[in-house]
C-alpha cells in the first residue's frame, strides 16, 4: 500500500480562514459548503437570506463571502453592499450573465463570478474558494517608483487575497529576490536608475522562470515594450491601465504554473513509497551542506542504514506487509535524522542514507548507535501481528575537501562489516583509525 505522496507546502501559521456561504437553495448550498470544506482549508458557515448574512458580517471577520445576487429577502444584490460595508471580498452567484460585473471588477471587493445555471458551478466556485485561499501563501513582490501606481496594483492583488510587498526601487528589489520567498514580481517598465526591463534581465541571471514569474507593464505607447521584456525573460506583459479582471486572470495562470512546476519537482524529488528524498534529490541537497561544511572547515558524517535480513519479511508476511515495513522504517529513520538536522533519503530498496554536517564525530556515532537500538525495540503495524526489524549501519566521517562518493564507499564497506560481524550493529570508519 503506497504512502500517500505528501503534496502540501508549507503554510503561513494564521487564524483559520472562515467562509461565509449566502444562497437561498438548500441544496446548493449544502453541495458549496461540503464540497469547499473537503477541499479547501477552511470553515464554511451557510446562512439562506440577506438578514442572516448581515448579521453574520457584523458579528465577526470573513476571509470571504460567497453569495448569491438574488435572495429571498434581497432580490436585486443587495448583498453586494452588505459585503462592500463589511470590506469583505466576495464571490459573486448570479443567476444570468450580466456585462456590467464585469467593469465592477476594477473598484469592488468583487473576486469573482459565477453564472449559477452552469452544471459544473458547484465544481468551479469551490476551485475559486480554493484558489483564494491558496493566494495568501503566494508573496507577489511590487516594484514601481510612482506611489499611486504601486497602491492600484497593491489594492488588486490584496483583494486576490494575495501577501503583497512593494518597493520603488530595483536594487531593493534585487535584494528581496535574493533573500528569497518571492514568486511573483510585477515590474514597471519606466524607473529612475535601473529601469523594469534591466531589472528583470538581471532577476533572470540568477532565478529562473520555474522559480519566478516577472510580469512587466508599462502606461508606454510602445508597442515594441512588450516583445522586449519578454524577450529579457519576463514572463509576461501587460500595458497600463489594467483590466484588472484580465491581469487576475494572468496572475492565475503564472500561479497554476509555478504549482504545477512545484508538485513535478516534489515527485521528481521524492520516494512515492515512504516520502522521503530519494537518491538524486541526496546528492542535490548534499551538495549544498557540504560546500557549507567546506566554508566552516568541518567535519561531517555519512552513515548508510540497511534493514537486516530484508528479504525474509517480505517472504513470511508478503511484499505489501514489507512496504509498510519500509514506510515505518523511513519514517523512523527520518524523525531521528532530523533531530540533529541531519540530511536523510531512501537509497534504493531496504538501504536509507543519512548525512550530518552538525555533529562531531562521536555525537554522529552515538546517534547512529541510537537510531540502532531505538528501531530494534520498534514495532511495526504491517501485518496481522506486528513486525520487528533490526539494521545495521556502516559510518564514515567527511573530512573537509573528501568528496561524498568517497566517504559514501567508505561507509559501504562498514556497513558489509556489519553484516558479516552479525547485523544489528553499527561499525564506523574510527574504529579502525
Ligand atoms: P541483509 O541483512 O544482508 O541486508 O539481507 P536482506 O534480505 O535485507 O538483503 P537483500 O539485498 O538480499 O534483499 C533486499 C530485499 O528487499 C530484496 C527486495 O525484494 C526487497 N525490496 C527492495 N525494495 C523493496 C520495496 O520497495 N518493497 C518491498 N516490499 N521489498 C523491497
Ligand atoms: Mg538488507
Ligand atoms: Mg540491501
Amino acid at each position: 500500500m503506497p504512502a500517500e505522496i505528501n503534496l502540501a507546502y508549507p503554510r503561513m501559521v494564521d487564524a483559520r480562514a472562515a467562509v461565509l456561504l449566502v444562497e437561498g437553495s438548500e441544496s446548493l448550498s449544502l453541495l458549496l459548503k461540503t464540497r469547499i470544506e473537503a477541499e479547501a482549508d477552511v470553515d464554511v458557515v451557510a446562512c439562506h437570506t440577506l438578514a442572516e448574512a448581515r448579521a453574520a458580517l457584523r458579528a465577526r471577520r470573513f476571509t470571504l463571502v460567497v453569495a448569491a445576487r438574488t435572495l429571498p429577502d434581497g432580490p436585486d444584490g443587495e448583498i453586494v453592499a452588505a459585503a462592500e460595508k463589511a470590506e469583505t471580498p466576495f464571490i459573486l452567484l448570479t443567476a444570468t450573465f450580466d456585462p456590467s460585473l464585469r467593469s465592477r471588477f476594477a473598484r469592488q471587493h468583487l473576486v469573482d463570478y459565477f453564472v449559477k445555471d452552469n452544471a459544473h458551478a458547484a465544481q468551479l466556485v469551490t476551485a475559486a474558494v480554493v484558489k483564494f485561499i491558496a493566494n495568501r501563501d503566494v508573496t507577489v513582490l511590487v516594484v514601481d517608483d510612482s506611489a499611486s501606481g504601486r497602491s492600484r496594483l497593491t489594492d488588486i492583488l490584496r483583494r486576490q487575497n494575495f501577501t503583497v510587498t512593494q518597493t520603488s526601487c530595483a536594487e531593493d528589489a534585487m535584494r528581496r529576490i535574493d533573500a528569497g520567498g518571492v514568486e511573483l514580481v510585477i515590474v514597471d517598465y519606466y524607473m529612475p536608475g535601473m529601469n523594469g526591463y534591466e531589472l528583470i534581465r538581471k532577476i533572470r541571471e540568477t532565478h529562473p522562470s520555474d522559480r519566478i514569474r516577472l510580469i512587466g507593464v508599462s502606461a508606454s505607447s510602445d508597442r515594441m515594450l512588450a516583445a522586449a521584456f519578454l524577450k529579457a525573460g519576463a514572463s509576461d506583459f501587460l500595458y497600463r491601465p489594467f483590466v484588472t479582471e484580465e491581469l487576475q486572470c494572468r496572475l492565475d495562470a503564472h500561479v497554476e504554473t509555478l504549482n504545477q512546476i512545484k508538485r513535478l519537482r516534489h515527485l521528481a524529488e521524492h520516494d512515492p513509497l515512504t516520502g522521503l528524498h530519494n537518491r538524486r534529490a541526496f546528492f542535490e541537497h548534499a551538495r549544498r551542506r557540504l560546500r557549507d561544511l567546506e566554508d566552516r572547515g568541518r567535519r561531517g558524517s555519512v552513515f548508510i542504514v540497511d534493514i537486516d535480513h530484508f528479504k525474509q519479511i517480505n517472504d513470511t508476511h508478503g511484499h505489501e506487509a514489507g512496504d509498510r515495513v519500509l514506510i515505518g522504517a523511513a519514517k523512523l529513520i527520518k524523525a531521528h535524522a532530523d533531530l540533529t538536522g541531519a540530511l536523510s533519503a531512501r537509497f534504493g530498496g531496504e538501504e536509507f542514507v543519512v548525512l550530518s554536517t552538525d555533529l562531531t564525530d562521536i555525537a554522529a556515532e552515538a546517534s547512529a548507535e541510537a537510531l540502532r537500538t531505538h528501531f530494534a525495540a520498534s514495532r511495526f503495524d504491517a501485518a496481522d501481528e506486528p513486525i520487528s526489524a533490526t539494521i545495521s549501519i556502516g559510518l564514515a566521517e567527511l573530512d573537509p575537501g573528501e568528496t561524498l562518493s568517497n566517504a559514501l564507499n567508505a561507509a559501504d564497506q562498514m556497513l558489509y562489516l556489519a553484516k558479516s560481524g552479525g547485523r544489528n550493529r553499527v561499525v564506523s570508519d574510527r574504529s579502525f583509525a
